[in-house]
């Protein structure tokens, strides 16, 4: 499988760059050249597969031959057993033919675990092949930071060091970083913001000569199309559990980057029947606003109940404009150009065919509010507020009550508790039991100042070989 850049100057790649790669050199987004299709009659024989073996047939052809099928089951078979529940990802019904799709029993509790406890395998076994090293730099606001430390705890050849604003992420958040153990393992507080940190990794991706040349940065964000490819599986996993191909599906995604979502188009695009999928915002809502007014603009960014879907721009949603503009990767590219000086709108037809694919609903936090409570009120059912927000677009946009209507439940209500208490219920989301003791787990941190010289020379000084 070869893969090609959305901005359509940068060459193209097999798995394995792809997989080491973050941007492309012109600055756009690799996507594969062509998917794999599969026919209604393939995708019927795979009901009762297990969600390991049912992630190989869907992900098989895009890892090809970098990774032998023998090599890729037994992957596979570890990276899936450390989730908590024997399904992997369980559907709860929520009222009839409405169903959540719980993707947060991984180590960090939310769903990019399935992605992140993939990568960290991929990225070991390739680099293993081909005797080279990896350091991971990346900044988070979050969630992101701890699933890609779990992913990476294990591998040989990978260093990771992660970028946190000191003091400026909830104490679950940073505990999920900082307990764990690890000699690959670096967690550096800088005393600064998230925008900080992310600018120094932006700079030192731009110039790596502070590694002097002994090892290379890899990239571990929602770009990565590895993530991207570990999301589809779940949409295959929930419609043959609940009678597909055989009746096709709706799904409501709670989006930021655009990474999740993505993945369930590619999914109907491979063959899986689906009829609905909707885009779930909250008040950083870019998406819905450019799916109802064709206008894609950015507004300042406002703090909700929901962080990680705090976003101005949605980096993957280059991915879908790729596609809309018929792969024509120098119209993409004037276009993210434009749009980074002011608004934009692409032709109607290209917008109208958008409004096909995707429905799109923005919520607050007073709506999410009340859609925990609701919930709660109406099944005992605890949600998380970024689940909250995807049930009510759901509800919002549903068209069809006789086809299933799935919400990805992107987060476990206990990662964020100010939420549950801000809608009013007494209950308190407990830990589940294999993260009962975090708040007496040992922390280890670094402290740097706002500096981008001395957190490169941290890095340069720490990784394995240094
Ligand atoms: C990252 C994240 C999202 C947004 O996912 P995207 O792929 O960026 O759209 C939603 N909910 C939770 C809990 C997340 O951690």
């Amino acid at each position: 499988m070869r893969y090609i850049s959305t901005r359509g100057e940068a060459p193209a790649l097999g798995f394995e760059d792809v997989l080491l790669t973050g941007l492309a050199t012109d600055g756009g987004l690799y996507v594969p050249e062509s998917l794999p299709h599969f026919s209604l009659e393939e995708i019927r024989s795979w009901r009762g597969l297990s969600y390991s073996e049912l992630a190989f047939k869907v992900m098989h052809p895009f890892v090809d031959d970098a990774v032998p099928a023998d090599d890729f089951r037994k992957m596979l078979d570890e990276t899936y057993s450390v989730f908590t529940h024997q399904a992997v990802a369980p559907l709860v019904q929520l009222d009839t033919n409405e169903w959540v799709m719980e993707l947060f029993r991984g180590p960090t509790l939310a769903f990019k675990d399935f992605a992140l406890q993939l990568l960290g395998r991929l990225l070991d076994y390739v680099l293993e092949k081909r005797k080279q090293h990896v350091v991971i730099m990346g900044a988070t606001s979050g969630d992101t930071g701890s699933a890609a430390i779990e992913g990476c705890r294990r591998c040989e050849h990978v260093d990771i060091f992660i970028l946190h604003p000191h003091q400026r992420v909830s104490e679950v958040q940073r505990r999920q970083m900082t307990t764990v153990q690890g000699d690959n393992i670096h967690n550096i507080a800088v005393r600064g913001n998230f925008d900080d940190c992310q600018r120094m990794v932006k700079e030192s991706f731009g110039n790596q000569s502070f590694l002097g040349g002994k090892t290379q940065l890899a990239a571990v964000n929602s770009i990565n199309w590895a993530r991207i490819m570990a999301q589809i599986v779940y949409y295959f996993h929930a419609s043959l559990a609940l009678g597909g191909p055989d009746r096709s599906m709706a799904f409501s995604v709670p989006t930021g980057n655009f990474g999740d979502i993505f993945a369930g188009y590619l999914a109907k695009k491979m063959g899986l029947p689906i009829s609905q999928l909707v885009i779930a915002t909250n008040r950083n809502d870019i998406l819905h606003r450019f799916m109802s007014g064709n206008k894609y603009e950015q507004h300042q960014l406002e703090h909700t109940l929901s962080p990680s879907m705090d976003i101005m721009v949605s980096s993957n949603f280059e991915r879908l404009l790729f596609d809309l503009h018929g792969r024509d990767g120098l119209a993409v590219k004037t276009l993210l150009e434009n749009a980074a000086k002011g608004p934009v709108s692409i032709e109607d037809y290209r917008w109208k065919h958008a409004r096909k694919l995707f429905d799109s609903d923005a919520v607050d936090d007073k709506a999410t509010c009340d859609t925990i409570r609701e919930i709660y009120e109406q099944n005992e059912y605890l949600l998380d507020p970024h689940t909250a927000i995807g049930v009510r677009a759901a509800r919002n946009c549903r068209r069809d009550q006789a086809v299933p209507m799935i919400t990805l439940g992107t987060a476990h209500p206990a990662k964020f508790p100010d939420a549950v208490a801000e809608s009013g219920l007494s209950v308190k989301p407990p830990l589940p039991a294999h993260m009962a003791d975090l708040f007496e787990r040992e922390e280890r941190y670094t402290v740097l100042d706002n500096n981008i010289a001395g957190v490169q020379e941290f890095i340069a000084k720490h990784w394995k070989n240094a």
